[in-house]
């Protein structure tokens, strides 16, 4: 499928990077995307997913394709 990402030398589908970035389950996820930033640990390609971890909820992940950085924005 083309919506998935090779994170970390593994294939994520966009739940699952959703998942990687929450550290939890999560109900939906977004198609990914690429972020326009790099990661500030190593300089790498950072890709973007919205989800929603509950269903009040939506949140922004942003994760490294290359290290574990990660980062949620609500
Ligand atoms: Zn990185």
């Amino acid at each position: 499928m083309a919506d998935n990402r090779v994170v970390q030398g593994r294939m994520v589908t966009p739940k699952k990077l959703a998942e990687l970035v929450e550290g939890d389950s999560v109900m939906d996820a977004e198609p990914i995307s690429e972020a326009d930033r790099d990661c500030p640990d190593c300089g790498g390609d950072v890709l973007s997913v919205g989800y929603m971890p509950s269903v009040t909820e939506f949140v922004t992940g942003y994760k490294c394709q290359d290290c574990d950085w990660s980062e949620r924005e609500t």
